[in-house]
């Protein structure tokens, strides 16, 4: 899709870090936007700082099907039709891998995967039946690539979250539909991620462990020293741009000028 203006872009976790420097530079693409996450403040935020551009938000929990079903219902009743869309809302906790509950892994697994699942079973069917020119972005992480001490039960999901993209992009190819599909695996971005405990649904534990909360601090020391979220939103304009199935990478967190782009269906 090389002509962005007047396309509409779907942004999940839209209400900070990536997912609102993508919603900023669709919108100064000249682009519609559909934004959610669920958190109501962050969203009216982004919306505010969109200018011109058309903007509806919806509070979204990309977690549940029937949630995510609503958002989709939403923007093919009232825009249409949907161009891009950006699975992105993600959460972060980190701790040892036999300190992990089964509830924080349905929380990680819910939000990291399921996410992008949802999005793409409730959004991909429709803009293949509308014969849509498109492009789907999930945003995995180099997470999704190895895993790295502490941070086992999240590698755990964006693995999972990264096969969905390439197996949605093997499928799409497969049949000649006009999607493409952008696994977004960045190293360190600077965002609140390391603070996920924030969009923690009540009723998970909430006193962290201490390794829990040393694997925290460092991955919040990383993510100020990553590169920019509106850098990464540049990048993913330019992939879609190219029309292709791309692995978007940092595997070595320190290429912080450009992330490595591969083909997504090799
Ligand atoms: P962020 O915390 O700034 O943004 C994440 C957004 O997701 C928040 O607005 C949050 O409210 C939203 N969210 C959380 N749970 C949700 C839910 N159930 N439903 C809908 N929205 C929900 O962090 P970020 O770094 O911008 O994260 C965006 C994506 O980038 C995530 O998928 C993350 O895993 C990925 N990522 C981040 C980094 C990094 O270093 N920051 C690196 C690699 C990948």
């Amino acid at each position: 899709m090389r002509e962005l203006s007047g396309k509409v872009a779907v942004v999940t976790g839209a209400a900070s870090g990536i997912g609102r420097a993508l919603a900023l530079r669709f919108a100064a693409e000249g682009m519609t936007l559909m934004l959610a996450d669920v958190d109501h403040g962050g969203l009216a935020e982004t919306a505010g700082l969109a200018g011109d551009a058309r903007v509806l938000t919806q509070i979204t929990d990309v977690s549940d099907a029937a949630s995510v079903r609503h958002l989709a219902n939403r923007c093919f009743g009232e825009l249409g039709a949907v161009h891009v869309l950006c699975n992105n809302a993600g959460v972060f906790q980190g701790g040892h891998m036999w300190t992990r509950s089964e509830e924080d892994f349905a929380w990680l697994l819910g939000v990291n995967l399921w996410g992008v699942l949802h999005g793409i079973h409730e959004f991909v069917p429709r803009m293949i039946e509308q014969d849509t020119e498109g492009h789907i972005v999930n945003t995995v992480s180099v997470a999704g690539l190895f895993a790295r001490p502490g941070a086992g039960a999240y590698a755990v999901a964006k693995h999972a979250a990264l096969a969905a993209s390439q197996a949605l992009a093997q499928d799409l190819a497969a049949i000649g539909a006009k999607l493409r599909v952008t696994a977004l695996c960045p190293g360190a971005v600077r965002t609140r991620i390391a603070d996920s405990a924030r969009t923690r649904p009540p009723g998970l534990a909430s006193t962290p462990t201490p390794d829990e909360r040393e694997i925290h601090a460092s991955v919040g020391r990383a993510a100020a020293r990553g590169i920019e979220p509106s850098e990464v939103a540049g990048m993913v304009v330019e992939a879609i741009r190219e029309e292709r199935f791309l692995l978007l990478t940092d595997p070595t967190y320190a290429d912080r000028l450009r992330l490595r782009t591969e083909s997504l269906l090799t």
